[in-house]
């Protein structure tokens, strides 16, 4: 390597105090008198929007514990309780909660410990998601309601499921929530929450058009560590905040031609697959900066709100508007999930993003991420020539990452790059 390639990130840091405070609130809800659900899935806008219910997110909740390394110590609660290695990691993480407060272990941060749940809201868009809800009902006898969220295999299928879901939301989620919170389910709070998010996320939009310039002046890990404004912390004043922070330093770095990595911008741009490994984020990326790699796109964050204008707070059927983007908006979430419209997203993303190689990130654990990236690669390789290899790891557990076989792919998928550029 005759160049030194160095990073220049951008200032993510207003970020850590935003999700402390988040789970903080969480956590005290209870003392307040406040009804929790523990939720997995995009179902929790519901939860959210009623008052006296406090919400947290399976997925946010797990990369949070990831990326403060509070996560090993309590999946090794729960293999103590009898969970098999390969459930899910994000579900190991809250069943090792659990079984911490109910045997009163020890724990070295508390900040991992949540108050248990009334309610569990499962939005299953994977088979985990209901195994998971079931364990916890049986152990604990924490009530389910579990809504199925079928990802299509057709678009011609999706109006009808967009009904089925809309149906189930309105006749068992929300009664569910009512009955447990005690009060009703409030449609003004939930315009006001999609009216705050939707232009959080236009501002977001905006930061994302610097990940298309050559050189790019910020990576996805940045947008990866802001994800959380948007995901899980929505209608809050302090997320657009973030982001209005966010895109006046982009903006800056435009007007002063200043790249994400130094000296002169990045050698490779890839795109990345599957959930981003929260807990090695800084181990992943110094295997690619040396070389002047950078990951710059990729589906799984991309997956919330991509496209604000589709939403509209103030439809006439509020409950079912979150459901329409979900399945018939443009954007299609339910759609581009599954392997089926999967791959029509990446070629979309690896044109727009101007993409040279592929890593798909397969979770040892994920029942959901990992289906058909063999056959995306192969069909997108000869297609555009663009190669791509898997990774193996998991998001959170420690035990599932081996940097030696990281550096290895890594470096492989750079020199397959090389070889295509000559
Ligand atoms: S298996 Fe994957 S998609 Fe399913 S709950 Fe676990 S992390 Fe989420």
């Amino acid at each position: 390597m005759s160049v030194e390639y160095k990073l220049n990130r951008l200032d993510t840091s207003g970020v850590g105090p935003l999700v402390d405070k988040h789970w903080r609130e969480l956590r005290e809800a209870k003392e307040k008198g406040m009804k929790v659900a523990w939720s997995s899935g995009p179902l929790f806008v519901y939860s959210y929007a009623t008052p006296n219910m406090a919400s947290h997110f399976m997925a946010g909740y797990a990369a949070y514990c990831g990326g403060r390394k509070m996560a090993d110590e309590v999946l090794e609660a729960a293999e103590k309780y009898g969970e098999l290695r390969d459930t899910c990691s994000y579900h190991r993480l809250h069943t090792g909660m659990m079984a911490m407060i109910a045997n009163d272990w020890p724990v070295t941060d508390p900040r991992v410990i949540l108050p248990l749940p009334d309610l569990l809201i499962s939005g299953r868009f994977c088979t985990e998601m209901s195994h998971y809800m079931e364990a916890i009902y049986r152990r604990f006898g924490v009530k389910a309601v579990i809504i199925e969220l079928p990802v299509a295999r057709k678009t011609e299928d999706l109006p009808r499921i967009e009904k089925y879901v809309t149906d189930q939301v309105k006749e068992t989620l929300i009664p569910a929530i009512e009955k447990t919170s005690g009060s009703k389910f409030n449609e003004d709070n939930l315009r006001r929450i999609f009216r705050d998010w939707k232009e959080t996320c236009i501002i977001r939009n905006k930061c994302w058009e610097f990940l298309k310039r050559k050189p790019a002046l910020w990576t996805l890990w940045d947008y990866g560590v802001s994800i959380a404004p948007i995901f899980y912390a929505m209608g809050k004043p302090e997320s657009h905040a973030y982001y209005v922070n966010l895109l006046e330093q982009l903006e800056e770095r435009a007007a002063k031609n200043i790249p994400a990595v130094h000296p002169d911008g990045e050698k490779y741009r890839l795109y990345w697959d599957g959930w981003l490994p929260w807990a090695f984020l800084g181990k992943f990326l110094r295997l690619m900066v040396p070389h002047g790699a950078i990951p710059i796109s990729g589906r799984y964050p991309w997956e919330f709100f991509p496209y604000p204008e589709d939403i509209n707070p103030e439809a006439d059927d509020i409950i079912h508007e979150w459901i329409r983007v979900l399945y018939t908006s443009p954007n299609r979430l339910a759609y581009h999930d599954g392997p089926w419209g999967g791959k029509e997203h990446i070629e979309k993303l690896l044109e727009e993003y101007s993409i040279d190689g592929m890593l798909f990130f397969s979770s040892k654990t994920c029942r959901m991420w990992n289906l058909g990236q063999l056959d995306i690669i192969d069909k997108i390789e000869r297609k555009y020539g663009i190669p791509g290899i898997v990774i193996e790891g998991d998001m959170i557990d420690s035990s599932m990452v081996s940097e030696d076989q990281l550096r290895t792919r890594i470096e492989a998928l750079l020199e397959m790059i090389d070889a295509r550029r000559r």
